[in-house]
């Protein structure tokens, strides 16, 4: 514990006490310097060295995620964007000098990134570590306070951070709960709200905020397509696409929704994919230790009624008892059908047909702006189409998911799959008020020709 008088701890469930005391903190102004928020990066940095194993334990009880997995997909990359931040600091926060133009001059203006304030972080389940500290590296990068709300959904992780953050971090408290204690968040006056889910909880984050009128970044999902046609090499494509749909049981924001490939590559893809999801979890998924489970009974449910059109290629075995669903591919899936209708979000991967690019982007634009949008393909013309033709959160060739992995880019949706981004500077940037400062001399006094009585001479700014 690092521990300050103005400190908060873990038992603070009194909700708007615990904003006002983050707020006193704020004020005082310890969480503006360099030499602070670096303090923070690596406390941050060390809960997660020390507390390793216990937080894979956490990461298995909810969601059944393997140690190697874990290590992948959550602590591995929240470290990643720690030494990522620590690196570049200084030079994010360093005022950048801008020119001015000759009727204002003399003159200096500079850019200076500034803390917003307190800042609220809901978090989902999926994800439960991850999506609760990588955007907390950028608000504290950016020198703010922090209100941590994780996913009741993932109890082990949420009450394991609801003991590890405050002891580790000097202006950051965990209100632990669900609905009703997110809608008393909600109704306090944040500086930035920043929400991972779905979109209809989306829309209640928003139209809170609104209220104060509190910015806001919006990090939700929706159908993530993958086009594939026969230039591309199949056995990589049915491999990556196996990897990046199964991993966590399908329950990833930018894991591919559904498949468009072309005639051509049909055959060829559906031969390929049992194989490797062979490769990969075994004849029997259940047992692989690499293999996850769903978060609950209601998503279980929800799941298993998605399987029943198409015709069935692998997979398909379910156990309500573990809520286990096998890998499973759909063939030949109607448009209509439920499962092309809502964001899956589990272990289920429909192939439809297309004859061609143009039929893909067609189908594409026709629904919400993805979240992620994967083209496996070595035709650069057809590249080139999903480039310019359609709209998502972030575009990749030939993998799924790495751009996550990339903190140069900034990570976001566009439309229904959200608004805002993170990652890298752009958190840093989303956490931070870029103010404008100009500074002028009084002397000349070249403002003169702007001041009343005007004449031939006078100019516009
Ligand atoms: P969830 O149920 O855990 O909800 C997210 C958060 O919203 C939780 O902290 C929860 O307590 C809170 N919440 C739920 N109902 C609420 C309400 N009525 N009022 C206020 N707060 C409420 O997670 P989820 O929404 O099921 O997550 C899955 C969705 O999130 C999927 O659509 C997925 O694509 C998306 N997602 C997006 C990203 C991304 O980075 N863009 C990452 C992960 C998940």
């Amino acid at each position: 514990m690092t521990g300050t008088t103005a400190s908060v701890t873990q038992q603070d469930q009194d909700i708007p006490e615990t904003v006002v005391r983050l707020r006193a903190v704020f004020d005082s102004g310890i969480t503006r310097p360099a030499a602070w928020r670096r303090r923070q990066l690596h406390a941050l940095r060390r809960l997660l060295k020390d507390h390793t194993p216990t937080i894979e334990e956490a990461l298995y009880d909810d969601l059944r995620k393997g140690r190697t997995e874990s290590h992948l997909t959550e602590i591995g990359g929240v470290l990643a964007e720690i030494e990522h931040a620590l690196r570049h600091l200084d030079r994010w926060m360093r005022p950048r000098r801008v020119a001015v133009p000759l009727n204002i001059k003399p003159a200096t203006a500079r850019v200076h990134p500034e803390p917003l304030g307190v800042c609220l972080i809901v978090a989902p389940w999926n994800y439960p570590l991850t999506l609760t500290l990588n955007p907390l590296v950028g608000v504290l990068a950016a020198g703010n306070a922090a209100v941590v709300k994780p996913s009741e959904l993932a109890p082990a992780t949420s009450a394991l951070l609801a003991d590890l953050l405050p002891r580790y971090l000097e202006a950051v408290a965990v209100v632990e709960g669900a609905v009703e204690e997110t809608t008393l968040l909600l109704a306090q006056r944040f500086d930035h709200i920043f929400y991972t889910g779905n979109g209809t909880v989306g829309r209640i984050v928003a139209a809170a905020a609104a209220k104060n009128l509190t910015p806001v970044t919006l990090e939700l999902g929706g159908k993530s397509p993958v086009f594939i046609d026969e230039t591309a090499d199949m056995a990589v494509t049915a491999r990556r696409l196996a990897w990046g749909k199964f991993t966590n049981a399908g329950q990833t924001c930018v894991a591919p929704d559904y498949v468009l490939v072309t005639r051509a590559a049909r055959d060829p893809l559906l031969a390929a994919l049992p194989g490797v999801v062979q490769q990969m979890f075994g004849h029997d998924p259940r047992t692989s230790s690499d293999y996850g489970r769903i978060v609950n009974d209601r998503h279980f449910r929800r799941l298993t009624g998605l399987m029943a059109e198409g015709d069935l290629l692998t997979g398909g075995a379910h156990d309500a008892g573990e809520r286990y669903i096998a890998p499973t591919v759909l063939t030949d899936v109607p448009p209509g059908a439920p499962v092309m209708a809502e964001e899956i979000f589990g272990p289920i991967l429909p192939v439809l047909t297309v004859r061609d690019v143009h039929e893909a982007v067609d189908f594409v634009n026709a629904r919400d702006k993805p979240l992620s949008l994967y083209a496996f393909t070595r035709d650069k013309t057809a590249w080139r189409t999903l480039l310019e033709k359609t709209s998502s959160g972030g575009l990749v060739r030939n993998a799924p998911m790495i751009h996550l992995g990339v903190p140069n880019l900034p990570f976001g949706g566009v439309g229904e799959s959200g608004t805002g981004a993170y990652h890298g500077k752009t958190s840093f940037d989303t956490f931070s008020h870029h103010k404008p400062v100009l500074s002028k001399p009084t002397w000349p006094d070249t403002l003169r020709l702007v001041y009343a009585p005007h004449t031939s001479r006078s100019f516009a700014l």
